[in-house]
């Protein structure tokens, strides 16, 4: 490691978290990356996404691969390993990369959980050297996707097919909000969209939570969202319904108990 033109190259890291059960499989060591190319109004890591100073540190990727290293006992033991996220991991492509070569040669399992609003051959430099990706979509409605994340979902929608293109596995992670993505010909259409990709894994339908309030509180912006509660469990079940109503796998572990 460090010989390479990249031997200097520093990222841009909010935090980690040395024991997630949530991002992936097994127990996962997630670096969470700073900056993002969405402006998503529910989002539960603004803190991450503008980057600003004092809301991160850099780093080399020696000073990551030791970090990681030592809690590789936890997660090689589950099944687990390494999950990129953020904010946005694309928005460091070069520093994503180098991490991303870095784990696979140390046999480390690697995902990279994204939005994927990126270019296609930025998706194509890393792919090699990712086991599986976490695609965050936020509506298959474009305009809706707009006033969801300040951005269409056009460039997002081509490379998941791009994805399943390179014969990436993947999964798709929804977030339900009450009122603004469970409507149910949405979820039809999302769906009908989804069912024919062989490399999409599993849907992990996310129920809304606002915990990110805070957060967005500290940082003296208005939420979006104040009055929305996270769905019921019927209503959960309800937009499970619909995917495996049309054969895509729903990840079970997506339940909630309310
Ligand atoms: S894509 Fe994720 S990190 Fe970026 S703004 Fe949206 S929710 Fe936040």
């Amino acid at each position: 490691m460090g010989t390479s033109k990249f031997a200097s190259l520093k990222g841009r890291i909010h935090s980690f978290e040395s024991f997630s059960a949530l991002d992936g499989p097994g127990i996962r060591y997630v670096l969470f990356f700073c900056g993002c190319p969405l402006r998503c109004i529910f989002c539960h890591n603004i803190d991450m996404v503008e980057c600003l100073p004092g809301t991160y540190r850099e780093y080399s990727v020696s000073e990551v691969i030791n970090k990681v290293e030592r809690a590789r006992t936890y997660f090689d033991r589950s099944g687990g390993g390494v999950t990129l996220s953020g904010g946005e991991p694309f928005f460091q492509p070069d520093f994503m990369r180098e991490l991303l070569k870095e784990f696979k040669q140390r046999n480390i399992h690697t995902v990279v959980d994204t939005n994927l609003y990126t270019s296609a051959q930025k998706i194509k430099e890393i792919s090699k050297w990712v086991d599986l990706f976490l695609v965050g979509l936020k509506h298959i409605d474009s305009n809706k996707h707009k006033q969801l994340t300040g951005q269409d979902n056009f460039l997002i929608l081509e490379n998941i097919a791009y994805l399943n293109f390179l014969k990436k596995p993947f999964w798709l992670r929804y977030v339900v909000i009450p009122g603004i993505t469970d409507n149910k010909d949405d979820i039809m259409r999302l769906a009908k969209f989804l069912h024919h990709f062989n490399y999409l894994e599993w849907v992990e339908l996310l129920p809304y939570h606002s915990m990110g309030i805070q957060k967005w509180k500290s940082l003296n912006k208005p939420y979006a969202l104040p009055h929305v509660v996270p769905p019921t469990k019927k209503e959960m079940d309800q937009v499970k319904q619909i995917f495996r109503a049309l054969n895509v796998p729903v990840l079970p572990e997506g339940d909630v108990e309310r």
